[in-house]
């Protein structure tokens, strides 16, 4: 079964059609956030982590939070280059988690909670 949310799969194919340099996206990952007792979002599919050359990475992560953007598509969190983006801000903050130098990283509202049926 492909379990990926309806946002993530989404954003997935305007993301295809918008960046066709990007050369991978990875969806479902049963798994907590490294170092933390929480599940990553990647765990119910709700989230996307998107590879390819560097500047393509750094014009999709500006891209995705902007203000109009975001909103439409539901983008709650974006990972990139050791900062954190989210909705709940509109801004960039420090990112003491796993760098994200190689991917971008992406998830959706609604942002899921508890324990994912992957795990049950
Ligand atoms: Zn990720």
């Amino acid at each position: 079964m492909d379990t990926i949310t309806k946002p993530a799969s989404k954003f997935r194919k305007k993301i295809v059609r918008k960046f066709p340099t990007v050369t991978g996206i990875g969806v479902f990952n049963c798994r907590k956030i490294l170092g933390s007792d929480s599940w990553s979002q990647h765990a119910w599919g709700n989230a996307l982590d998107i590879f390819g050359p560097r500047h393509t990475l750094a014009r999709l992560a500006g891209w995705a939070t902007g203000r109009f953007i975001s909103r439409v598509w539901k983008v709650q969190t974006v990972i990139w280059q050791k900062q954190i983006w989210s909705y709940d801000w509109h801004r960039w903050e420090p990112y003491d988690g796993v760098a994200h130098t190689t991917h971008v990283h992406v998830d959706f509202r609604p942002r899921k909670t508890g324990v994912p049926p992957c795990a049950q």
